[in-house]
C-alpha cells in the first residue's frame, strides 16, 4: 500500500493479545500445516493454507465471497483483484505472485455491497484496511476475516521482465505465468501463446532476479509479517546448515499464525472441518525458517532514522515493536543500515 509512504501516513498498530514477539508479531497460536485437499496443497505457494482457510470460510457460510488477487488474463505476469463467490475461483488464485497488486482497489464496492467477505492481501493492505476500520464501521461489519502472508517485498516490473528474458520469453508472447506453486516452492513457469513452457527454480527467480529489485518502502516495512491480520501464513521452510532455508522441492508446508480471537476461531473451525491439518510449532522455529524477515525488521529503526535526518517522508509507526526488534541487531549492523540508507538517498538510489 504505497499510500503509507506519504508524509504523515500511519501504519496500523498490532492488536493487544497475550503473546507478542518483536519480530514475529502478536499471536494466539503458531502451527505448521497444509491444506487437506491435495490439489489445493499442490497449487498453493507453500501448503495452500491461505486458500484452504478462505475456501472453508466460504463453504461454512462465514463469508459469501473472498477478495483476493489472481493472474490478469490480459497481462499474465500482472495481477487482477477478484471478488470470488465460488470455491473454484478462490483456488484459481492460489500461489504467490511477486509483482504489484492492489487488493483494496474495489474495497468501496465490497463494503457498499454488504454481506460478508474474507480479505486476502499483503500485510500493508491489511494494515490499510484496519486503519479504514477506525473511521468506517462497514469494515468490521462486512469483513469478518482478514488474512495476510509474510512479505519480503514487491519486486519491480523490471525484475519480472528480467525473469522472462532469462526464460527467453517475450512479454507479448506470454499466455500464462506462475511465479511459483504447483509444488513447494514450485517453479516460475511461463507458457507462451504457441504452447512452449519455460521454467526456472524459485531459488533462481527470487534469489537472482526478483529479490534484487524491491520497492524502497518494503525495505522499511515495519510489519511485513501481517501482524494486524487475523491469520498470517508463510513458508514453513526447513532450515539448512548455512542458517538459511533450503529450497528443495517437497510436499507443501505453510507456517500458520493465528493472531486474533477471530483468527483462532476460523482456524479451529477449518481444522474441525478437515480443511487444514496442523501441528503446533515453537516460536523459536520461525527464526530458522525466516532469517531474512528477522534481519529486515532489525534494520527498520536505523533506516527510518536515516530518512528523518535527510528530511525524507516516512510513515508514522507506533505499536509495532520496531525499537525492541532493533535491539536484537548489533551496533555495527545498525550503523551499516543507517549509513547505507543515507548513501542510497544521496545517490538517489531509493
Ligand atoms: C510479494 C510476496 C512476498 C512474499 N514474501 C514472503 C516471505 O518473505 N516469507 C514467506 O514465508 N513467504 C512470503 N510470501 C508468501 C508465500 O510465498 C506464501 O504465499 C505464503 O507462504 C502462504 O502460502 P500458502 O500456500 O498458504 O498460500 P496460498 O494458498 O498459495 O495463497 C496465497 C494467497 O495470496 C494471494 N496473493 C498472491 N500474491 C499476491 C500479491 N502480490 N498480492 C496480494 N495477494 C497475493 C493469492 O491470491 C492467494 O489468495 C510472499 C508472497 C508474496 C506475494
Ligand atoms: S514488504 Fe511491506 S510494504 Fe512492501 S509490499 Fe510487503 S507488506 Fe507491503
Amino acid at each position: 500500500m504505497i499510500a503509507e509512504t506519504c508524509p504523515g501516513a500511519v501504519v496500523a498498530a498490532w492488536p493487544t493479545v497475550p503473546n507478542r514477539h518483536p519480530v514475529w508479531g502478536p499471536y494466539h497460536s503458531i502451527y505448521a500445516g497444509h491444506a487437506v485437499d491435495s490439489d489445493v496443497r499442490h497449487k498453493g505457494s507453500s501448503g495452500g493454507a491461505v486458500t484452504a482457510l478462505a475456501v472453508h470460510a466460504l463453504d461454512s457460510g462465514l463469508v459469501d465471497r473472498v477478495v483476493h488477487v489472481t493472474a490478469n488474463p490480459k497481462d499474465p505476469a500482472g495481477n487482477l483483484v477478484c471478488c470470488s463467490t465460488n470455491v473454484a475461483d478462490v483456488i484459481e488464485g492460489a500461489g504467490s505472485r511477486y509483482v504489484s497488486s492492489s487488493p483494496l482497489a474495489d474495497i468501496e464496492r465490497v463494503l457498499a455491497d454488504g454481506g460478508s467477505a474474507a480479505f486476502i492481501g499483503k500485510p500493508c493492505d491489511v494494515s490499510a484496511l484496519r486503519r479504514l476500520a477506525l473511521i468506517d464501521p462497514r469494515v468490521d461489519a462486512h469483513i469478518p476475516l482478514m488474512m495476510a502472508f509474510f512479505c519480503a517485498g514487491i519486486p519491480s516490473r523490471r525484475a519480472v521482465e528480467r525473469v522472462l528474458a532469462a526464460l527467453d520469453v517475450a512479454p507479448e508472447d506470454l499466455a500464462t505465468f506462475r511465479y511459483r506453486g504447483n509444488g513447494w516452492p514450485g517453479k516460475a513457469t511461463a507458457t507462451t501463446c504457441d504452447g512452449r513452457v519455460a521454467q526456472m527454480t524459485y531459488e533462481e527467480s527470487w534469489g537472482r532476479y526478483l529479490s534484487k529489485d524491491v520497492q524502497f518502502r518494503c525495505k522499511i516495512c515495519p510489519d511485513a509479517v501481517g501482524g494486524v491480520a487475523d491469520i498470517a501464513c508463510a513458508d514453513a521452510w526447513y532450515g539448512g546448515e548455512t542458517g538459511y532455508p533450503t529450497f528443495d522441492e517437497l510436499d507443501g508446508r505453510s507456517l500458520i499464525v493465528s493472531r486474533t480471537a477471530r483468527g483462532e476461531q476460523v482456524l479451529d473451525a477449518a481444522v474441525a472441518g478437515k480443511a487444514v491439518l496442523i501441528e503446533p510449532l515453537a516460536i523459536t522455529e520461525i527464526d530458522l525458517m525466516q532469517p531474512s524477515q528477522a534481519q529486515r525488521k532489525y534494520a527498520v529503526r536505523a533506516r527510518m532514522a536515516a530518512l528523518s535526518v535527510t528530511m525524507q517522508p516516512r510513515p508514522r509507526i507506533q505499536g509495532l515493536s520496531v525499537e525492541a526488534a532493533s535491539q536484537r541487531a548489533g551496533l555495527k549492523d545498525q550503523a551499516r543500515n543507517f549509513l547505507g540508507t543515507i548513501r542510497r538517498i544521496l545517490l538517489r538510489r531509493r
